[in-house]
């Protein structure tokens, strides 16, 4: 199961506003509400969504700051290479961009972080679904 590629959307929660120091984009102010963010990999979908999940890792990519100060993290998949995580994070409805280029280094997205006052929905599988049915892959 180490070669199985996919998109994934994190679904955080911040119960109060934080002031988060962000690698390369600075210090910033993040509301209380929800975040969502998407990522994509291109081996190891399964080892990348654990390793945000994971509590102590070292800070690489700007979602690890803003994961580290998070109350609550929910993950969901889609293995496969389509639709694309720009595609998917576009196709997210109600988001706001509050810190651009934030996890978008890598395209020309704005960002790859939505915040959102009330619970996005999600529609990708949830993490434990697909962990559950991984062999299937
Ligand atoms: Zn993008």
């Amino acid at each position: 199961m180490g070669v199985i590629a996919g998109v994934y959307q994190l679904r955080i929660c911040l119960k109060r506003p934080m002031e988060i120091l962000v690698g390369a984009p600075g210090r910033h102010t993040f509301p209380a509400g929800w975040y969502v963010y998407t990522g994509s990999a291109r081996h190891g979908l399964v080892q990348r969504v654990a390793r945000h999940l994971r509590h102590h890792k070292r800070t690489h990519w700007h979602i690890d700051y803003l994961l580290a100060a998070a109350d609550h993290v929910e993950a969901f998949v889609l293995p496969g290479g389509k639709p694309t995580e720009c595609e998917l994070h576009a196709g997210l409805e109600g988001g706001r961009v509050l810190i651009p280029g934030f996890g978008a280094s890598d395209c020309h997205c704005e960002s790859h972080l939505a915040w959102f006052r009330k619970r996005p929905e999600i529609r990708l599988m949830p993490w434990r679904e697909f962990i559950r049915d991984c062999r299937l892959y």
